[in-house]
């Protein structure tokens, strides 16, 4: 037998939608006449928008003759999308991305995960708490995060509480790699200008990298809120970001993402001298990706023509007016609530202070509705609750007239 990688030894369970499903299940069981309403997942459930359809069938077809087939394309993206993605993300905000700059992949989740790699294993890695699971176990199992007894002992925990505005205070000591997400899963909250200019001096001054999940960016309609961390000047240097088709395009099942890391940005050698982190990104993508799929990209850029911008825009519209519902309901009940604007996840604190597993069961027990516990996002997450946007619309009105029953 193999020795395993001592990451793997000491990870623990996936516990939270595990156990989610298995409380689902159970009570389903047990009352097989009762309706479920979901609003606990983080999954788009509205189909793919008409002029991405047809450009997959395109794609399709493509592939079925010698003149127009595709194999194997660049590992990091062909440069159709690239262009795409740039003049809708960074040129309309006044932000200048070279085309090398950006890595097309199959996912955020991967590309969070992956970046890790490039750090060294002493790297010390700053999270918010609550947080996105992935960026902290994509640590553990690198053997970065030390041992764990609910909480990682090399893990750098920066808590989001209501007392704070859901903001992340600055680390109060030195960190190499720090994550954000913003608009945020779980709280929904989102970083203005301010704050995070706040990070990009913090990791200029520090030497660290900011990873920038950006996957919720299309949530953002407020006018003077970022888009992208580059529109902070230095940013540059500092910050690699995330963006995502899933919850703007409805890919979560189609899988495309791309990641931008930017030339002028540096890590160090054991030697003291510098060397270009997208060059070493470069690097690994060739050695362990062959790029996503022809078809998938096609797809994607089509979320860019004007009819795809159009329907996917009302895509979006229709989840956030679920998001504004949920939030208008529970704020008319009281509830101290973050996100639901600029964001598709509506954060609250349990009411009556149950903790957030007492809470999941008596909304699924007495109302028939799923969400998320916060606890299981991480020790800052106990006594909050998550709901998402991202139910039908129907479902969504049927639970927000039940809601009040649990309180
Ligand atoms: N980042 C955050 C914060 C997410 O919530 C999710 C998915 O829910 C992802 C990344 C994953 O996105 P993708 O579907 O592109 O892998």
């Amino acid at each position: 037998m193999a020795l395993i990688h001592s990451g793997f030894e000491i990870i623990p369970g996936a516990y939270l939608f595990s156990e989610v499903a298995a409380r689902v299940k159970r009570f389903q069981q047990a009352n097989p006449e009762r309706e479920i309403l979901r609003l606990g997942i983080g999954d788009v459930t509205r189909p793919l928008a008409p002029a991405i359809i047809q450009a997959l069938h395109q794609a399709v077809d493509d592939m079925a003759s010698a003149e127009s087939f595709h194999g194997y394309g660049p590992d990091c993206g062909y440069d159709f999308l690239i262009d795409s993605i740039i003049e809708n993300n960074y040129t309309a905000y006044g932000v200048r991305i070279q085309q090398d700059e950006i890595l097309i992949s199959d996912g955020s989740k991967s590309d969070c995960a992956n970046i890790q790699e490039l750090f060294s294993e002493d790297a010390v890695v700053a999270v918010t708490d609550p947080v996105y699971p992935v960026y902290v176990d994509s640590n553990a199992m690198a053997g970065r995060a030390g041992s764990f007894d609910g909480v990682w002992s090399n893990i750098v925990y920066l808590p989001c509480r209501a007392e704070n505005g859901f903001m992340p205070p600055l680390p109060d000591r030195h960190v190499d790699l720090i994550y954000l997400c913003s608009p945020n899963n779980p709280t929904g909250s989102v970083m203005d200008k301010g704050e995070l200019k706040k990070w990009v001096d913090y990791a200029l001054e520090n030497d660290s990298v900011i990873l920038f999940d950006a996957a919720y960016r299309a949530y953002i309609s407020s006018a003077d809120l970022p888009r992208t961390i580059y529109e902070i000047p230095g940013a540059d240097r500092c910050a690699i970001e995330f963006g995502s088709f899933s919850k703007n395009a409805g890919f979560t099942g189609t899988r495309c993402s791309w990641l931008v890391v930017p030339k002028a940005l540096m890590g160090r050698k054991q030697d003291g001298s510098q060397v270009s982190l997208n060059e070493l990104y470069r690097r690994r993508q060739s050695s362990k990706f062959n790029g996503t799929a022809y078809i998938i990209q096609r797809a994607a850029a089509a979320a860019y023509s004007p009819e795809g911008l159009k329907q996917t825009r009302a895509q979006v519209a229709g989840y956030m007016a679920n998001a504004q519902l949920i939030l208008e309901t529970l704020e008319g009940m009281g509830m101290v609530c973050s996100g639901g604007t600029d964001s598709p996840y509506v954060w609250y604190k349990t009411p009556g202070g149950m903790d957030s597993w007492q809470y999941f069961d008596r909304l699924l027990n007495e109302v028939g509705i799923v969400g998320t516990p916060g606890a299981g996002f991480g020790p800052c997450g106990e006594g909050y609750f998550r709901l998402t946007a991202f139910g039908s619309p129907e479902d969504t009105k049927k639970a927000m007239d039940l809601i009040g029953k649990v309180l």
